[in-house]
């Protein structure tokens, strides 16, 4: 890598997660995962993902230090990713990321302490965003979305959520792009749930193939009808279909 090329290093931090959003982005086509971690995403600009628990080759001691390194060493200068949502139960410790001192770190801190830090997070998937399934009653870990928990502790960190179960990864590889090409993004650029305006702005429903249906009013009765499915899905669900 030409020293000219601009390096923006990455921790991914996985909390109460199922892995399902590093899968989606391991399947990103455009560019892929292996152009994403080896090449130049764009020109001049280079990730450097250095603490993955699922991809990373390391373990142990010596990759815990390069996750501490990362936050001592690029001070505003590096970019945290979660994915899944926060254990708070009983001090966090229902979710561990090593050890200090032979104690266990719990992700809460983890979170914590590298959000203060960096330059932007980033919450992949609906887990991180907003606590998900793992938050979802009667929630014994006390699961918790990562807003909530940098609101709780006064961090005023840049948040982006890319929810979704999994988000798609062009969303997450979109954003991660538009933050090396032109910093973070503005106010206007997010919506009210901090997602990017450009993957999160319009409704299925405003670019789906039978809206003319539903302009016209004309809706599907049973599946395999012509017509628009909105009040097929509103009957399925009266059902108990949700
Ligand atoms: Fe898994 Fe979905 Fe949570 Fe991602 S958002 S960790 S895919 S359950």
């Amino acid at each position: 890598m030409s020293s000219a090329v601009k390096e923006m290093p990455v921790v991914w931090l996985q909390g109460a997660a199922c892995t399902g959003c590093s899968v989606s982005v391991l399947n990103a086509m455009n560019p892929s995962i292996k152009n994403l971690l080896v090449d130049e995403v764009l020109p001049g600009k280079h990730i450097n993902l250095r603490f993955h628990p699922t991809v990373m080759a390391g373990s142990g001691a010596p990759v815990i230090e390069i996750m501490e390194d990362t936050s001592q060493q690029k001070k505003g200068a590096y970019i945290l990713i979660v994915e899944g949502a926060i254990p708070t139960a009983k001090g966090g410790i229902h979710g561990v990321v090593g050890e200090r001192d032979g104690k266990p770190v719990t992700i809460l801190s983890r979170v914590e302490e590298l959000a203060k830090d960096a330059l932007a997070v980033i919450a992949l998937g609906t887990c991180a965003a907003f606590g998900g399934i793992p938050a979802a009653n009667p929630n014994p870990t006390q699961c918790l979305g990562v807003g909530d928990i940098l609101q709780s502790r006064g961090v005023n960190t840049p948040l982006i959520n890319i929810p979704g179960c999994p988000p798609h990864p062009d969303w997450f590889v979109g954003t991660v792009a538009s933050v090396l090409l032109s910093g973070l993004p503005r106010t206007e650029d997010l919506d009210e749930y901090r997602r990017p305006k450009a993957f999160y702005g319009q409704l299925i429903h405003e670019n789906c193939p039978r809206r003319a249906y539903y302009d016209e009013e004309k809706f599907a009765k049973k599946l395999g009808d012509p017509g628009c499915l909105y009040e097929l899905g509103r009957i399925l669900v009266k059902a108990g279909y949700n």
